[in-house]
Parts: structure tokens; sequence; C-alpha cells
């Protein structure tokens, strides 16, 4: 892995390209990991972040939708963006967390199905889009980024 400092310090502030986007819960467990996450891809400098509760979420929301989407348009226009990794994680308190999933396979499955509803009304709107899907999930005490497509 790089050095973060070396790589902040190397950002162009003149630039006015981010070829990607990260989306995220704000959850603080997860910031961390998610930011080594981007530094191992070699993501830092080169994508646009919007952390919110419940990350994929929003699109799938009546309130936060037109929000949410809003974020993408604003990279897409302003930045030239044109990959976006969307990010859930393990005991999301959006959705209640392990309590209200189960924290098994069915919760798996809630997160899985919600990356994928909410990558499909990204790309209704936004159809020349790339997509990554990650589930963040703690085994031990590190957090493995499991790809669901
Ligand atoms: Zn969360």
């Amino acid at each position: 892995m790089e050095n973060l400092q070396e790589i902040l310090s190397s950002i162009d502030m003149s630039q006015h390209t981010m070829d990607h986007i990260t989306i995220a819960c704000m959850d603080g467990r997860f910031f961390g990991p998610v930011v080594h996450y981007l530094l191992d891809r070699g993501l830092i400098g080169h994508t646009d972040v919007f952390f919110a509760a419940g990350s994929q979420q929003n699109f799938l929301s009546d309130e936060f939708k037109a929000f949410a989407l809003k974020q993408i348009e604003l990279s897409r226009k302003l930045h030239d963006m044109k990959t976006v990794t969307l990010v859930a994680h393990w005991d999301c308190g959006a959705y209640g967390g392990n309590k209200a999933l189960g924290g098994g396979d069915e919760e798996r499955a809630k997160y899985a199905d919600d990356l994928e509803a909410a990558k499909q009304v990204i790309a209704a709107k936004f159809p020349d889009l790339e997509f990554e899907l990650v589930l963040a999930k703690p085994e031990g005490n590190k957090v493995d980024f499991q790809k669901i497509a």
C-alpha cells in the first residue's frame, strides 16, 4: 500500500476531473476500511465520495432519492465521473443492523438486493455508467470487501 500522505500531497487541486464516485454509509466504523480499500485500488485522488446513512438505501427512498441522484449528476457533470462503487456494510444501522436483519444469509441477501436495486435506479438515469457493488463485512478485526457484482 502506498503512503496516504504522499498521495494526498500529490493531488492536483487545479484538476476538475474525478473518474469515479464512491458511495458508502456515514458509519464511522467503516470509514477507515473504505479509505484503505480505495487506497489499495489507487482511487484516492480519483474518486468523489458520497457518504450518507444507509448508502445504497438512499436511492430507494422517496425521501432521499432525488438528493442522492443529484450527487451522481453533479459528479458526472462537474468531474466527468464514469464509474461507481456502491458499498453496503454489515450491521448497517439504517436497516436496524444485525438485530433486524438476522446477521446471516438473509442480511447478506438484503444488502445484495438493495445494492442491485440502487444500481438500477442510477443506471436508469445514467445508462453509460459502470458499477461495482461491494459488501463491507468484518472478519475478525479486519473488514473484508466482498464483490456482489
Ligand atoms: Zn450504515
